[in-house]
């Protein structure tokens, strides 16, 4: 079986959906593995790195895509491609299939079987595929990094003889997977840290990390059986910004990270609020790429309004492409392993899994996943 790893069409895109740790993985499971050349290129590992881990290096990127059985990439495949593999290949990637109804419909007309990593369920057995939770978390990671080299303040207190630094304040709305971590890195930085998220749960994992959750009462609020928050009224939003004005206007730095899967990120700060913010203040908006927390936010821009900086860098975890790339393809390879046949020495799709159940999107010429198919009607 040839497992194909293709290098990413998307201008921007630094990471790589495999590292060469992981491609020595797959060849001693008996998979035959390509890379296309410069793989690595943007994530730290040169081609002869993937020939020592067993890969064949290859610049004909048609022909692998014509012969390949699994197709491997971090984003989605452009439509030429998707029109140059065949019939019955398994294609994996996040292929952001809300945003997406065209190529998953030219994905299922080719006969193609698409897993769409972005749909594996958040259960305790698919944990260790989660690429949501491992690319979200340098996300947070990175959007603090980001906010302090954009901010003209250092984090931390600083006693010195020239006098004494206070501590940056930083309010991060949102604290599911990213939103914790950005909770964190603020935190070793020295900042003093805010958070709120509508989810009750999040209070004592907030103040686990040490910081302050904000109270506000926006009513009846919760969470899906996955563990996602639910989608809040027009009148709950408007309460939650009232909530938060005082605190944005007193934060530094604020990073928002809301969002409701598979639905527009809600608006929280409007421009009125980011007219109270004081002239140096960064915010950082994490959700950007589903519409965005920050009124009049501009993907992979930092725009600034009357002296506040509002980054809208959209690849966050692109920022750190070694780790990125590390995670996102231990994600893979575990996916793989799980479904290899060892005696067949293949990847053998069990339709009645529940992993597969959830993030198999096309398969024997159709839509398999019901709210996609949905989408098409
Ligand atoms: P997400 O990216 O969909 O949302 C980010 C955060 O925004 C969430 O915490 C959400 O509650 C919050 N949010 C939504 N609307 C908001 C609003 N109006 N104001 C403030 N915050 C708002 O979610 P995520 O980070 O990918 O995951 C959410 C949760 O899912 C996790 O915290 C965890 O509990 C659960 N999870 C479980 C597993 C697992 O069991 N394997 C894995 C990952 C995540």
């Amino acid at each position: 079986m040839t497992v194909a790893i293709l290098k990413e069409s998307h201008h921007a895109e630094t990471r790589a959906a495999m590292v060469p740790e992981h491609v020595a993985k797959l060849t001693a499971l008996g998979a035959r593995v390509e890379v296309e050349a410069g793989l690595g290129a943007t994530c730290g590992h040169a081609d002869e790195e993937y020939a020592a881990a067993g890969a064949a290096v290859r610049t004909d990127r048609a022909a692998m895509l014509a012969a390949a059985d699994v197709i491997l990439q971090v984003r989605k495949p452009s439509l030429s491609d998707a029109g140059l593999m065949r019939e019955g290949a398994v294609f994996i990637g996040l292929l952001d299939p809300f945003q997406s109804p065209e190529l998953i419909q030219a994905l299922a007309a080719r006969g193609l079987s698409a897993i769409s990593m972005e749909m594996v369920p958040r259960s305790t057995r698919a944990q260790k595929m989660d690429v949501l939770s491992s690319q979200a978390s340098l996300a947070g990671y990175a959007s603090v990094i980001v906010a302090a080299a954009q901010s003209g303040k250092i984090f931390p207190m600083m006693m010195t003889p020239a006098g004494t630094i206070k501590p940056v304040k930083v309010f991060i709305i949102g604290a599911g997977v990213a939103g914790l971590q950005a909770i964190a890195t603020a935190k070793r930085l020295g900042a003093k840290v805010e958070a709120f998220d509508t989810r009750p749960v999040v209070e004592e994992q907030v103040k686990s990390l040490g910081a302050k959750f904000v109270k506000i009462d926006v009513g009846e609020t919760g969470q899906t059986a996955d563990g996602y928050a639910k989608p809040l009224t027009e009148e709950q939003i408007q309460l939650q910004r009232e909530g938060m004005t005082r605190v944005c206007a007193e934060s530094d730095v604020v990073i928002t990270t809301a969002q409701v899967f598979g639905r527009r990120a809600p608006i929280l700060l409007t421009s009125s609020m980011l007219d109270a913010m004081r002239p140096g203040s960064v915010v950082v908006d994490l959700a950007v790429e589903s519409g965005g927390n920050v009124e009049g936010v501009v993907p992979d821009q930092i725009t600034d309004r009357n002296g506040v900086k509002i980054v809208g860098i959209a690849n966050l975890p692109g920022r750190v492409p070694v780790h990125a790339s590390q995670m996102y393809s231990s994600n893979i390879t575990a996916l793989l392993a799980e479904f290899w046949d060892k005696e067949a020495k293949a990847l053998k799709l069990n339709l009645e899994d529940d992993i597969l159940k959830s993030c198999l999107v096309t398969h024997g010429g159709k839509i398999v996943n019901e709210k996609l198919a949905a989408l098409q009607t």
